[in-house]
């Protein structure tokens, strides 16, 4: 495939004047309540539960430092535990040796630090400067984040899932970008173009291909695709255009996406307060 132009695009959504600028004023605001709830030693939430970022000692330092210092994680984090009521404490161990995954046995999320550069380097041959590569590089970490909380929270919180757990959790992690970020579209674009470069990884399609448990990342960039659209039809036509979805697609993606919000929002009603 060539996700070049859809690339191109998505990079079109950052003008120099937001470049740098808080990215997200929920999460801006969250990190002012819970600073002011710290000064004034109030509880912040109902549940002790929280998402704790752990580091491990590492090597590999400029990795790990590009990581770290993107603050993407931290970000994350601040939202989730501002957002959500969680039943125990979920662990974001940062320089895992493998991952991104979760866990469900020990309630960790595993994150090796060469995620942050390796999304750099796929995108390094592209027409893009370093503050557009590492804006996408963030952007595809926090849906990868979102995306493992995903599984986190259907492991603790006993939702019933009917159908792929992967794909729920994309979509889940889609919703977030899109519901709470100003700039959610942009983000869930770029995560979806990071779909779109690891179909290039792949050679022939094998049979394992398509018993894994994720579907195939043309099938995660195009269904991440859908979400956007489905978000707001109207705002999103000429990204459908670009796509080559028929007006049939458009159709099912607004109504899918509102199903699953819908969905998520039900699920999470006992432990979402965003
Ligand atoms: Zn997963």
């Amino acid at each position: 495939m060539a996700p070049a132009s859809i690339w191109v695009r998505s990079c079109n959504f950052y003008s120099p004047d937001n470049f740098g600028s808080p990215r997200n004023a929920i999460v801006k605001t969250l990190l002012q309540s819970l600073l002011l709830a710290t000064l004034l030693q109030i509880p912040v939430g109902l549940s002790a539960a929280e998402v704790i970022l752990d580091y491990l000692d590492t090597d590999d330092k400029a990795d790990a430092a590009a990581l770290i210092d993107s603050g993407v994680l931290e970000d994350g984090i601040a939202f989730i535990n501002g957002a959500f009521t969680l039943v125990r404490d979920i662990k974001v161990i940062l320089g895992a040796q493998d991952g991104p995954l979760y866990d469900p046995a020990i309630s960790e999320i595993h994150i090796h630090y060469h995620f942050y550069l390796e999304v750099i380097d796929r995108i390094d041959d592209l027409e893009s400067d370093i503050e557009e590569q590492e804006v996408f590089a963030s952007d595809a970490m926090l849906h990868t984040l979102y995306h493992e909380l995903g599984h986190a929270l259907i492991d603790q919180l006993e939702i019933p899932v009917v159908g792929k757990e992967e794909d729920a959790v994309d979509g889940l992690a889609s919703m977030l970008l899109l519901e709470y970020y100003d700039d959610g579209a942009d983000m869930a674009a770029n995560a979806a173009e990071l779909f779109a470069l690891e179909s290039e990884d792949r050679g022939e399609l094998e049979a394992a291909d398509f018993w894994d448990e994720h579907s195939l990342d043309e099938q995660r960039y195009y269904s991440t695709l859908c979400h956007i659209v489905g978000s707001d039809t109207q705002k999103y036509q000429a990204l459908a255009d670009d796509i080559g979805f028929s007006q049939d697609r458009v159709e099912f993606c607004e109504e899918s996406y509102e199903r699953m919000v819908y969905d998520w929002e039900t699920l999470l009603e006992d432990s979402f307060r965003p």
